[in-house]
């Protein structure tokens, strides 16, 4: 793949997400955003500056600076919390097939920040259930903060 190209992020999974919290949820069509156009470097970048956030000992903050120093001020906060919620929702998906390959049985459920911030398309999602009320992950737009949370059954 050239660089100049979008590329998939695929990242790898950390044990422990201990804040994958972020400002505002705006608006939504039903589907994940997808993610914005970037080059395979600065895809690259963005990857290793989220892996960092998540192994934990940064706040947010620190991840919206690595992420301005990448994409310019302007965007590193939505692109910050977006593709932070990218990123667990891909760790709970591979989890989740895991888990399913195995022959558990594990349900889905749509988590909301549950907070004032929540926008109006994802407040109905909290608790619901994927295969029943949405099929695919987070985030549902720009800035959605949502995640998924695993149940065995
Ligand atoms: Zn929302
Ligand atoms: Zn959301």
């Amino acid at each position: 793949m050239q660089d100049g190209q979008p590329v998939p992020l695929r990242l790898a999974s950390c044990p422990t997400c201990p804040q994958c919290l972020a400002p505002l949820c705006t608006w939504s069509p039903p589907m994940t955003m997808p993610r914005i156009e970037m080059t395979k470097k600065d895809g690259a970048r963005l990857d290793k500056a989220i892996r960092a956030f998540r192994a934990g000992g940064q706040t947010l903050g620190d991840l919206t600076k690595a992420v301005a120093k990448i994409f310019g001020p302007e965007r590193a906060d939505e692109i910050a919390t977006t593709e932070v919620t990218r990123a667990c929702a891909e760790e709970v998906r591979t989890t989740a097939e895991e888990a399913k390959a195995k022959g558990w049985r594990m349900l889905e459920i749509w988590q909301t920040n549950n907070d004032a911030d929540v926008c109006e398309k994802c407040a109905p999602l909290n608790g619901t259930q994927r295969g029943e009320d949405w099929e695919e992950y987070p985030p549902l737009h720009s800035n959605c903060r949502c995640r998924v949370g695993l149940e065995m059954v």
